[in-house]
């Protein structure tokens, strides 16, 4: 029994594991696993990740190429960001996946028809509407503080609800391994109430994290057993003992059929289960229909951009995608890879579109400046030995703390001036910046030393250069890049008028070489939007206040070629 995708060179990871594994699956016939991503939800939970609607929006495309089935794409009702994130994700188109919408269960002793949570589920607009509700007899007595029989009927009733809108309904059991262990008759009951009152999944969550991956196994068996054959159960599981992935594997071996987890582990507390593991282990080690050959070998870019995304720098020594993953730095590993790729990796890197060579990076960085050029209708004017230069300045910029993967406006604009018509449509010949925090009179009488506000002055003063002309002017600000942009506006704004339909949206910054202290290269990442667009530039340096310039002017410069090209259109 082979199963579909097969690939003969991963043959050393173990055919018998394929053959024990389909074997064991027989009854559901099914050698397939759903991939549920909860990054946008669960992974935003985790301390220092915040996401903005267009963050979501973008990683909402990359994860639907990546080819996962559900993405769960925040709280229904529970914030005015993720409701504006389910409105505007309606107008994206989704190839492979579905999208899901995440809240509780009703309230206890109410209504399900009129409950705010349900109605505000309902009016994300998702297909998939998954519903949190208790599995746990202590969660229920002690921390919902309700009857066991009523927190049965909020599940029945919510399901049954919501099925009746005409949506699909996954029921997350939270805290089931732990109820289980306590009480496992009224922890499998609420999965079956579930089941009957019409939800497609169950998924068993280790809410806490501290379920060994041997007992989820077991557990998951047992509650498959109890729930019968056509349970479609799914597994959610969080970092907290290190072992989120192998738990997860582990409750597929035993039977569930969903797996849920975040890109890169991210998640509340330790994270969940790293979704980019669980795919590389589902596909190349189990031989699961998951998703395909090419889009497995997507995860390592995928990873990163993600990180860049969240503003992290990617991990190195993260599993298949890190850059030190397949790296050997010993004289004997080396020599031995030399005579044999494959003694010391456990698989092909590029099966995941990761390397143990420079040689494979630079030419995928190629490869994409040159993809760039032909996107761009460029590919006539510039020729091979343009690309080779535009790389060589990517990877200089790079060193520098530059990254193009989430600036593409940057990257745009890296290309178009190799164009020998390129017209610089302003120069900025200089900058300066003030900060101030002094005693002045109408602010109290000390240093701080008197508990009062005492607000901060930040004023720029920006010369640019458009033309022949020369303008000198001075703004104030809410802070320095506040202050910076004003200034730079009020320069623009006699020449462009429209540029004041530009806005800034976002703001990021990370240091980008650690160990140096505050000598370390920054880069700030600034997301900018008008009523049509919304892009991203970068810029970098030892100095904030210069990358973020670099980054401003890019924006404004993007802005600019932009719309003076589309009015010439017109
Ligand atoms: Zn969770």
């Amino acid at each position: 029994m082979v199963p579909r995708d097969f690939n003969p060179s991963l043959i050393r990871d173990g055919f018998f594991v394929v053959v024990k594994f389909t074997a064991a699956r027989e009854s559901k016939d099914m050698n397939r696993v759903e991939l549920y991503d909860t990054t946008l939800r669960d992974g935003t939970q985790q301390e220092g990740i915040s996401l903005s609607v267009e963050d979501k929006l973008a990683i909402t495309k990359r994860l639907d190429e990546l080819g996962v089935d559900v993405i769960e794409g925040g709280y229904a009702g529970a914030n005015p960001k993720d409701d504006e994130f389910f409105r505007r994700v309606q107008d994206l188109k989704l190839n492979n996946a579905v999208l899901a919408a995440f809240g509780n269960t009703r309230r206890a002793n109410s209504e399900a028809s009129g409950d705010p949570t349900l109605q505000a589920l309902l009016d994300s607009g998702a297909p998939i509407l998954t519903l949190v509700g208790k599995s746990s007899e202590y969660q229920v007595r002690e921390v919902l503080g309700t009857s066991l029989e009523e927190n049965i009927a909020m599940i029945a009733d919510s399901v049954r609800y919501l099925k009746s809108q005409g949506r699909r309904v996954m029921f997350d059991a939270e805290h089931f391994f732990d109820g289980y262990k306590s009480n496992p008759e009224y922890a499998v009951q609420a999965l079956r109430v579930a089941v009957e009152a019409g939800a497609e999944r169950v998924i068993l969550c280790d809410t806490n994290g501290g379920t060994l991956p041997s007992e989820v196994g077991q557990i998951t068996r047992e509650a498959g057993e109890a729930l019968g054959a056509d349970a479609m159960i799914g597994i959610h599981t969080h970092n907290d003992t290190d072992t989120a992935v192998a738990s997860a594997i582990a409750a597929v071996e035993a039977g569930a059929m969903q797996v849920q987890g975040c890109i890169n582990g991210y998640g509340e507390r330790t994270g969940n289960a790293n979704m980019v593991s669980m795919i590389a282990n589902l596909k190349l080690k189990m031989g699961m229909d998951v998703i395909s050959d090419e889009q497995v070998a997507a995860l390592t870019s995928l990873s990163n951009y993600v990180a860049e995304v969240v503003n992290r720098r990617p991990s190195p020594f993260q599993p298949f995608v890190g850059a030190s993953a397949f790296a050997h730095k010993g004289g004997l590993h080396a020599a031995a890879t030399e005579r044999s790729v494959d003694a010391y990796q456990h698989i092909d890197p590029s099966l995941v579109g990761n390397s143990n060579s420079v040689v494979i990076s630079e030419l995928a960085g190629r490869g994409n400046v040159v993809r760039r050029i032909r996107e761009l209708g460029l590919e006539e004017v510039l020729d091979r030995e343009d690309a080779t230069r535009i790389v060589q300045t990517v990877k200089e910029k790079e060193a520098l703390g530059f990254s193009y993967e989430v600036a593409q406006a940057s990257l745009d604009l890296l290309i178009k001036q190799s164009t020998p018509n390129y017209e610089q449509r302003f120069e900025l010949v200089d900058f300066m910046v003030v900060v101030e925090n002094r005693r002045r009179a109408s602010f109290g009488t000390g240093w701080r030393t008197d508990g009062k506000e005492h607000p901060m002055l930040s004023e720029a003063t920006v010369k640019v250069r458009v033309g022949d002309e020369v303008r000198h002017t001075a703004a104030e600000g809410n802070g320095p890049v506040d202050a910076l942009d004003r200034a730079l506006r009020k320069g623009l704004r006699e020449f462009y008028p429209d540029v004041t339909n530009v806005r800034l949206t976002d703001y990021k910054v990370r240091v980008v070489n650690e160990g140096t202290g505050t000598g370390a290269a920054v880069r700030v990442v600034i997301e900018s939007a008008d009523e049509r667009e919304v892009w991203q530039t970068v810029g970098a340096s030892t100095n904030i206040l210069e990358a973020s310039w670099i980054a401003l002017a890019d924006s404004f410069e993007h802005w600019l070629q932009k719309n003076l090209t589309d009015k010439a259109k017109n």
